[in-house]
């Protein structure tokens, strides 16, 4: 499967795909939703 998805729901990946850079590593979430909880995941140290 090539198809990408969110990082943090699974949900498929379009055209409004947001990449968050999370230390060195970049991840491609399907909204800013998601996008705040990886920021506040990665802001806990679990990195
Ligand atoms: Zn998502």
């Amino acid at each position: 499967m090539n198809e990408k998805t969110c990082a943090v729901c699974d949900y498929p990946l379009d055209a409004n795909a947001i990449q968050v850079t999370i230390g060195n590593r970049v991840v491609e979430v399907c909204c800013e939703e998601c996008a705040e909880k990886l920021r506040e995941a990665s802001a806990k140290g679990s990195a």
